[in-house]
């Protein structure tokens, strides 16, 4: 039998898209035991708070190429290329990823892999593109060796920029794509389960959370619910565009 769901997916004509299945499996998203990085290697000459400051004042060319050369966390190491982020420097939707995996990090755009042509989908099916009124970032702007998640230092490390780049851009409303983008965004430990369905705020900006792309790849069971997310995201924009409050 059809569930209820199929059929809803299938009115909406995503069903095909939307059942795709990777042709390769989807990276773990499994966080490697901490290691004993010893904390943030800062610029020599900067205390955190000077480099936020030096940063929050950038235009678009000189965070990018602050980003290009950065080393101010470990994961610079063994990165190939920084994953800056892409889209609408004006753009109304802000996706936010966890950090660049193997294809991202070869080719140094984000969202390229299997997670991406899924997130792809995932924005066609409410209409929408990359480029166009939509911008893909990711917490952490090098990648995290062997797909682990970015340690709390190495996220807190890149922060300023997805700090900029969200001042720059003025999105109306930022989609956390997973838990590890939620957690970071927000500060605050809790799952996607928990989180979804509400519009917190990031820095005044109204923040959604649903499921990561690579998370969906391997659990069919909860596309439905990254549907029902992307349907409030719809109405949450609506409503932010319109003036009616939207955060509760
Ligand atoms: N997963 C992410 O979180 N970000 C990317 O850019 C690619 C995969
Ligand atoms: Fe710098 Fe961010 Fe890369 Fe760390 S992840 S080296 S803070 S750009």
């Amino acid at each position: 039998m059809t569930d209820r769901r199929d059929l809803m997916l299938e009115e909406m004509g995503i069903a095909p898209v939307w059942r795709l299945r990777a042709s390769a499996p989807a990276p773990q998203a499994v966080a490697d035991t901490p290691a004993a990085t010893g904390g943030v290697s800062e610029p020599k000459t900067a205390p955190a708070g000077d480099r936020r400051s030096a940063i929050m004042r950038m235009d678009w060319p000189e965070l990018k190429a602050c980003v290009a050369s950065c080393t101010s966390c470990e994961l610079h190491k063994k990165r190939n290329k920084t994953v800056f982020g892409a889209g609408d420097e004006h753009a109304s939707w802000l996706f936010a990823g966890e950090g660049p995996g193997a294809d991202e990090d070869a080719q140094g755009e984000p969202f390229v892999g299997q997670a991406g042509k899924l997130l792809d989908n995932m924005l066609a099916a409410i209409k929408l593109k990359r480029g166009a009124d939509v911008y893909i970032a990711n917490v952490v702007k090098c990648r995290p060796p062997g797909n682990r998640n970015p340690e709390h230092d190495e996220a807190l490390a890149c922060e300023p920029y997805l700090h900029r780049q969200i001042e720059l851009i003025k999105p109306r409303l930022i989609v956390a794509l997973g838990k590890v983008a939620a957690v970071n965004l927000l500060a605050r430990e809790a799952s996607v389960a928990s989180m979804r369905g509400k519009v917190h705020t990031y820095r005044g900006v109204p923040l959604i959370v649903t499921y990561h792309p690579a998370y969906l790849l391997r659990t069919l069971a909860d596309k439905a619910k990254a549907w029902e997310d992307l349907c409030f995201a719809v109405d949450t924009m609506e409503r932010l565009k319109s003036g009616t409050s939207a955060t509760i």
